[in-house]
């Protein structure tokens, strides 16, 4: 692993809130992984794999070691790979539950993408995105907003995904190592769209990329950043649902004009305009 390599990795446990790292290495696990014989034959070198002689003291290259850490940050990464590499997940206990992975929706070039917590009742059977009522708010909050603020994009034109990619039981808010383990595919998500922004809707996607203790009340409104990428978070469409929170609806339609103009307005403003 190059430097880059553990940078970007470091930033990603970082952006989880991780605080401490342990860079130490087992060797048991390791062999085992490598299909060695003796452990202490199987710790990668600094330099990655050594020559080393065959029987008839020919050089040959063994195979590379298993890697210390999954490859995370590919620059020829895809969402397709990504697809590929969550497979039929069974990372965490979520995938004992659910019916189907929610990958995410929408354009692969869209310059906005919306962050959600994870997938409701409606998405588990379906395996897309926001599409039980809160994801028909969330439609008519991002198609009216842009209607009335002269911006022609529809929710096709944006791309939608959640924090956690299998259904919580009953709704419950995602544990932090089903966010941990899931929030892996989410960053690389967002490194291969590259959004101009992104919209964390509610209070686990913004402290999935922002790693931020503090209410989405108090963090909402404000542009916030993950990597380079600006992040606005804003209320979840499910509380909105609720009737007896105009105030947040109202609040929640401020964040999302100022999103859709920094993302959208021709030609470009500077962030601070907004
Ligand atoms: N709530 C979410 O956070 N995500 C969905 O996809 C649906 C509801």
């Amino acid at each position: 692993m190059d430097r880059a390599q553990l940078k970007q990795y470091l930033e990603f446990y970082r952006d989880l809130g991780v605080k401490t790292v342990s860079m130490g290495v087992e060797k048991k696990p390791l062999a085992d992984a490598r299909g060695s014989e003796r452990a202490g034959d199987s710790l990668p070198s600094a330099s990655g794999s050594l020559p080393s002689h065959d029987r008839q003291g020919v050089v040959t290259k063994p195979p590379d070691p298993a890697p210390l850490f999954p490859k995370l940050f590919d620059s020829d990464d895809s969402l397709e790979k990504i697809r590929l590499d969550i497979g039929d997940c069974q990372r965490c206990r979520l995938c004992s539950t659910r019916n189907k992975i929610v990958f995410g929706s929408g354009d692969e070039r869209a310059r906005l993408v919306f962050v959600g917590e994870g997938p409701g009742a409606d998405e588990d059977a379906q395996g897309l995105p926001f599409v039980g009522r809160a994801g028909q708010l969330l439609t008519q909050m991002i198609e009216n907003t842009a209607t009335k603020e002269g911006i022609s994009i529809l929710r096709p034109d944006v791309y939608i995904c959640n924090v956690v990619k299998c259904r919580p039981p009953d709704n419950r808010t995602p544990e932090p190592d089903e966010m941990e383990v899931c929030g892996q595919f989410l960053m690389r998500q967002l490194m291969v769209l590259k959004p101009r922004a992104i919209c964390a809707l509610g209070a686990t996607a913004a402290k999935a990329l922002l790693g931020s203790r503090e209410g989405i009340t108090k963090m909402r409104g404000r542009w916030h950043q993950w990597r380079d990428i600006p992040v606005m978070p804003t209320y979840h469409p499910s509380y909105l649902l609720r009737p007896y929170n105009q105030n947040a609806k109202r609040e929640a339609w401020e964040d999302l004009k100022k999103v859709l103009h920094y993302v959208y307005d021709e030609p470009p403003r500077p962030l601070s305009d907004f």
